[in-house]
């Protein structure tokens, strides 16, 4: 029977969590000195295991096998056989995003009155807590205010601002952190051994950067590309396939076009990559990454994409020379607000040429100290002149200005 990749390898004890040291050090250590709260909060993006460190808490906390000096559960006791099963009365998973009211909350309030009906805990894992009404949390503030000794509440969101300040105030919090690419693609490794699938490294640093931090997607992306993979063999050109991007080489050759504000071939060349199958939104991010390496090497920092070939690193630094950090800004928030405008439409490939050739257009334009200085002199100018025609034109110079200041400074508003 097939089993998706990220359920085959959903992690059963803190040892086998990927990317969040820092979390499970502070977990294990409350388990062994039996100070676990009785709120938890979990939040971070999708994908990063917030849900999966609930579940092996609420494990451990139940097995029956556990001594005091452990903190994984045994996988073999009863309760722990149960977990893996779904087959436990006593740990009461609910999606708030499908649970909002006041009267599920009533339900889970009015049975934590009861005790469990084996071990020590009855364990209420709630899922996207924040999409809970208004009056659902109040509920259930009242309860995390004196909570029930054999009742722990473990709660994931991916939108920890929605949560009310109340609640944040009564929960011990967890920040989950977007999982480093170079860890996923070594977690990726380890479970092709595993699955004897044979991978170079090129192939899982793509599949790892496209998983945007979160482990369960990266598994996800794999078991997609492994569908079109023969023989259990995977490579590069199959990803990129795949997944619809390019490589670097023609990203940045695009990248170098546009930052020497070369309109007809860098058109020519988007539009060559574009045919490929490649995706707007990988080309697009690609290169908001090539802006922020340019923006890290013209300011002397180190370029933090440890996947980068030497050669891609030296084309970046070389085109980092000749870029501006004021101008490196300026297309850094078009490609941003670009992104937002990409998302919402149909044709999201002739969104983005729209977009590139807006920051061709942009990079012409004065950077906004030179524009000042020019609208300080033409002003200068205007009220030294008293010939009407001259005033004019000269207010007009400067209206113009303002014009293309308003359109190169897009967070900028006139007072
Ligand atoms: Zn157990």
């Amino acid at each position: 029977m097939y089993v998706p990749l990220a359920n085959k390898y959903r992690p059963q004890k803190f040892a086998d969590v990927v990317g969040q040291d820092i979390v499970v050090k502070i977990l294990t250590k409350a388990i062994l000195k039996d100070r676990v709260g009785h709120s938890i909060l979990f939040t971070g993006t999708r994908g990063v295991g917030k849900t999966t460190l609930a579940r092996i808490l609420a494990k451990t906390l139940r097995c029956e096998n556990r001594q005091p000096n452990e903190y994984e559960p045994c996988g073999k006791c009863e309760s722990c056989v149960n977990f893996s099963k779904d087959n436990q009365i006593d740990v009461i998973e609910i999606d708030a995003a499908s649970n909002t009211g006041v009267d599920d909350m009533r339900e889970i309030i009015e049975s934590c009155r009861y005790k469990p009906t084996t071990g020590k805990y009855k364990i209420f894992i709630i899922d996207e807590v924040h999409m809970l009404s208004k009056s659902a949390f109040n509920a259930l503030l009242k309860t995390l205010e004196e909570p029930p000794e054999h009742v722990k509440f473990l709660m994931a969101t991916t939108e920890i601002y929605k949560i009310p300040e109340t609640i944040l105030s009564r929960v011990l919090r967890f920040d989950l952190k977007n999982v480093d690419s170079v860890l996923i693609a070594q977690y990726l490794s380890t479970i092709c051994n595993q699955e004897n699938i044979s991978v170079g490294a090129e192939a899982l640093s793509l599949v790892a950067r496209f998983a945007n931090g979160s482990i369960r997607d990266s598994l996800s992306i794999l078991d997609q590309i492994l569908n079109v993979a023969d023989n259990n063999s995977l490579s590069a050109e199959q990803v990129r396939e795949v997944l619809c991007i390019s490589d670097d080489g023609d990203l940045l050759e695009l990248f170098a076009l546009l930052m020497s504000s070369n309109l007809k071939d860098s058109v020519k060349k988007y539009r060559e990559i574009i045919s490929n199958d490649i995706s707007a939104k990988a080309i697009l991010s690609r290169l908001m990454d090539f802006v922020y390496f340019v923006t890290c090497a013209k300011s002397n920092l180190q370029i933090p994409d440890k996947n980068l070939s030497e050669d891609s690193e030296d084309k970046l630094r070389e085109i980092a020379q000749n870029a501006s950090l004021s101008s490196l800004s300026r297309i850094w928030q078009m490609l941003v607000k670009g992104a937002d405008e990409i998302k919402i439409c149909d044709r999201q490939e002739i969104a983005l040429e729209m977009l590139l050739i807006r920051v061709i257009y942009a990079s012409h334009l004065p950077d906004l100290d030179e524009f000042l200085k020019k609208l300080k002199v033409n002003s200068f100018k205007v009220s030294e002149n008293t010939e009407n025609h001259d005033i004019n034109s000269q207010a007009d110079e400067s209206g113009s200005l303002l014009e293309e200041a308003m359109r190169s400074f897009p967070g900028a508003r006139l007072k």
